[in-house]
């Protein structure tokens, strides 16, 4: 029987999963890590706790053989608990979190800057990172955008040079380098050329094609209502997200950064008044310390930190709002929120027998519809950034099965007429970190808070720009400047200024 189905009739769907394609689990800590050998010829203190500890194993067993059947297990130590000081603390452990360290302890090694990060979910399950769709590319309007994601595919090309592991498997990132298709209408002609002129002066490899030159190269493309299309002809394509963070992870944990699966709830901060010639009379914040509480525990363990990186994704203007950000007065710096929101997006896994196979870019239609190929065996995935007016409920990560029917399907089908025959074999939603003033990057530090630097906002490409915002993060930091790629224009401070920088090529 034909698993081929036709647009009119019912296509089966699986229930929307996002499973992790490795689970990264918590480093647990004892005591035995926390003493200290020394040969003084009378039991140490660090006896003591060794032997604490059997003891408290042996009554744990004892109560385990009691209860047999129940989980109850008494004098457990919380795993994971994070130091009691440390330099810098990074709140998210997403690729960007991860970035950020790597970069931080790359440029001071070992003991010279203490870097921890807090993430509040071991296994991931609501990370933009690990949901999204994994592309890269040169093809934005913004020149910071493009030059981002330039040095991020160098690289990423090179990973194992930059985060190999001595005695580790090497990273295979899967990196398919079948690059970007974007698909203009008369009406977006001009902002495609003008798009490439920029793209072609930062560097990066596009070609144009007409009608006629795309029908030549990909002749499974309907190219009605097509006026041009720019074509990625280098570093363009797509990666394994979890790889990348997982590469980022392990090999900045072999750096000496520390992390600790807990969840930032609050912060301790100091208030002083200062006259700024931006921005008046200001009421300046500096964080002491951060409050983070573990998992199904009470207690809240503060952590003294100079520097805070709120790097917390989709949930970063929460973070910023435990530090007051965004609660002042109206019109004042104060009560301008960091606005950045969860905006939930589907992405469809379909099976397409006679689909374009092997030779499949990431296509973005001028219709906002996109796919790509998935694996080798006739597998896409596709996807569509709703209207505003019509943005999901982002309080659950449920799929809605009817937008791809009513909005997707019909025009992948008739940009790619061997899309008609398809069937969706699962589908998931993950929060973009939708940066609701000009969808960019925010970087920098806050004005209002001195210590806490932001990394937030990347609203659907900040997975490929992870390699390079935390570069720049670490020297902003570190140098107290950019010292690579100028990211001024990035600066936070222009939601205050009320400056957008708008990028035309948001996906
Ligand atoms: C469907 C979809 C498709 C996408 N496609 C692409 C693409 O093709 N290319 C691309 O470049 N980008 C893409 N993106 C965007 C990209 O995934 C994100 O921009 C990027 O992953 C952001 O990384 P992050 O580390 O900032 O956020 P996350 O990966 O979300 O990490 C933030 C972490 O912070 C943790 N956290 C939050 N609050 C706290 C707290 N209070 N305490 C402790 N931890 C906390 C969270 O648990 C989370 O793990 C896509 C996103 C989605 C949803």
């Amino acid at each position: 029987m034909s698993t081929c189905l036709r647009l009119t009739s019912r296509i089966h769907h699986l229930q929307a999963v996002a499973i992790p394609s490795q689970t990264v689990w918590p480093r647990t800590r004892s005591f035995a890590h926390r003493t200290q050998h020394v040969s003084t010829g009378v039991p140490a203190r660090s006896d003591f706790f060794k032997n604490l500890e059997l003891h408290l194993k042996t009554m744990q067993d004892k109560a385990a053989a009691a209860l047999p059947g129940s989980d109850w297990m008494p004098f457990e130590m919380t795993p994971g608990l994070p130091p009691e000081r440390v330099d810098i603390l990074i709140v998210g452990g997403g690729v960007v979190g991860w970035s950020i360290a790597y970069w931080l302890k790359r440029t001071k090694p070992r003991d010279a800057l203490r870097v921890l990060v807090v993430e509040k979910d071991p296994t991931y399950s609501q990370a933009s990172t690990v949901l999204s769709a994994g592309g890269i590319r040169q093809q934005f309007s913004l020149a910071e955008n493009i030059q981002l994601s330039l040095a991020s595919a160098d690289f990423l090309k090179n990973i194992n040079d930059h985060l190999g592991v001595l005695n580790e498997d090497p990273v295979d990132l899967q990196f398919n380098h079948s690059g970007y298709l974007f698909l203009a209408s008369e009406k977006g002609a001009h902002i495609m050329e003008a798009n490439y002129a920029t793209q072609r002066h930062a560097g990066a490899k596009v070609q144009l094609l007409s009608p006629t030159q795309l029908k030549g190269m990909f002749p499974w493309i309907n190219t009605d209502g097509v006026a041009l299309a720019s074509y990625g002809l280098e570093n363009e394509g797509w990666f394994d997200p979890w790889t990348l963070l997982n590469a980022f992870r392990r090999k900045a944990l072999s750096m000496g950064v520390e992390q600790s699966f807990g969840e930032v709830k609050g912060f301790n901060h100091r208030v002083h008044s200062v006259e700024s010639k931006e921005f008046g009379r200001l009421h300046i914040k500096r964080i002491t310390h951060a409050n983070v509480q573990m998992p199904n525990s009470m207690e809240i363990q503060p952590v003294e930190c100079t520097v805070v990186i709120n790097a917390a994704g989709a949930n970063s203007g929460t973070v910023a709002e435990m530090v007051g950000i965004g609660s002042g007065p109206h019109a004042m710096e104060a009560g301008t929120p960091i606005p950045v929101e969860p905006r939930k997006r589907y992405i469809y896994v379909v099976h397409s027998p006679h689909g374009p196979g092997l030779d499949t870019p990431f296509l973005i239609d001028y219709s906002g519809v996109y796919f790509r190929r998935e694996g080798l065996g006739g597998n896409y995935i596709t996807g569509l950034s709703p209207e505003e007016v019509e943005e999901p409920d982002s309080t659950n990560l449920d799929v809605d099965h009817d937008f791809f029917q009513e909005k997707i399907w019909p025009n992948l089908a008739h940009r790619v007429p061997a899309f008609e025959c398809l069937k969706v074999t699962s589908a998931w939603a993950g929060f973009y970190d939708y940066n609701t003033f000009d969808q960019n990057g925010l970087l920098g530090i806050h004005p209002q808070v001195r210590n806490m630097y932001f990394a937030t906002g990347f609203s659907g490409h900040g997975l490929q720009q992870s390699p390079a915002i935390g570069r720049a993060v670490a020297e902003l930091i570190l140098e107290g400047s950019y010292q690579t790629l100028d990211l001024s224009a990035l600066d936070i401070k222009r939601i205050l200024h009320e400056e957008p920088l708008l990028e035309e090529n948001i996906v």
